[in-house]
């Protein structure tokens, strides 16, 4: 198990989260983050920020993002929170694509390590496996799409993030 795979599930034991959907706006603010709920006019591109000093942590949310993507970007700025010791991050809305690796996001290793917390908070590996178990239970006949619909909407995450995160565990074979 790697650092930013420990310390989500590390935060998911202290809070007692065994089954989706992680809280992730109550595990912020127990950790002691103000949140910022703001449509960042004509900025439509910055899908969150994380500020920080000697007194505050505040972590400013796109509120005219869709609610999943909000819930997405407070788990990336908690990863930089947790992660990384810059004072500001302004994050802009980064493709999660795979196919999107050479993007300047993407190759920023603190926004790696941010996006990879995110997605063990928010769709941890055990979970994901429950709930895939429970929805072949009942239907085996699921095509792929509705597999993913299912799983995005248990999560409260977007079908791109949980896409993204099933071929990255492995689940999902890249097309
Ligand atoms: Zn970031």
């Amino acid at each position: 198990m790697n650092k930013t795979e420990k310390m989500a599930q590390q935060l998911l034991a202290e809070f007692g989260i065994d089954t989706p959907p992680v809280p992730v706006e109550d595990i912020a603010k127990q950790k002691g983050a103000k949140l910022s709920f703001e449509p960042f006019e004509g900025k439509d591109d910055i899908s969150g920020l994380l500020f920080r000093d000697k007194n505050n942590v505040i972590i400013g949310i796109n509120s005219a993002h869709p609610r999943n993507r909000q819930r997405f970007s407070i788990a990336h700025e908690l990863g930089h929170l947790f992660l990384h010791d810059k004072e500001l991050f302004v994050d802009k809305v980064v493709k999660l694509n795979f196919r999107d690796s050479v993007s300047s996001a993407a190759i920023d290793t603190k926004e790696i390590a941010a996006n990879a917390f995110a997605a063990e908070l928010l769709m941890p590996k055990q979970f994901i496996q429950n709930e895939i178990y429970k929805i072949i239970k009942k239907s085996l006949s699921l095509n792929k799409e509705e597999l993913i619909e299912k799983l995005a909407v248990i999560f409260e995450v977007s079908k791109q993030a949980m896409e993204y995160r099933l071929t990255n565990l492995g689940i999902l074979h890249g097309q």
